[in-house]
């Protein structure tokens, strides 16, 4: 919630900035305490994406990918519950939440969804846009799979 204050000298309105506390024009107010707070982000989800692509290259994940899809039937979930069509090439799995935002979800079942490579392109790091039912996404991990 952001406070606003009138302002009578200036005839603006200024508002508390939610990073330093001060009372401020938002408009102009370059904030130092929110720079620092946004580079700490942008470097911590550099570090994520790193190490989450790396991650993309292992044999779990080649194991994990392969399970998320079988469990989905082999087809793009978006594909068939929003736009009612069966796309069985080009299988992604998507992270609802995004690996640079939660990289200890990566292997998280209930975070995984098969899209087809436009689907996952079209989501992006913005979750889905479709109705998941989440009843139906345990996969037995332990099953030992050969591919
Ligand atoms: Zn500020
Ligand atoms: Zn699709």
């Amino acid at each position: 919630m952001v406070m606003i204050l009138k302002n009578t000298k200036s005839g603006k309105d200024s508002k508390i900035c939610p990073y330093c506390g001060m009372i401020v024009d938002i408009s102009t107010h370059d904030c130092p305490i929110k720079k620092r707070k946004n580079n700490k982000t942008a470097k911590e989800n550099r570090i994520n994406q790193r190490d989450t692509d790396r991650e993309l290259t292992s044999k779990r994940w080649r194991i994990f990918r392969k399970q998320i899809i079988l469990r989905d039937g082999g087809e793009c979930q978006r594909c068939l519950i929003k736009l009612h069509k069966h796309v069985y090439t080009d299988l992604t799995v998507h992270h609802i939440k995004p690996r640079v935002k939660f990289p200890t979800l990566m292997y998280d079942e209930s975070n995984c969804v098969t899209l087809c490579r436009e689907c996952n392109l079209a989501m992006g790091l913005g979750g889905i846009d479709f109705d998941w039912d989440l009843t139906k996404v345990k996969i037995d991990l332990d099953k030992d799979l050969t591919f």
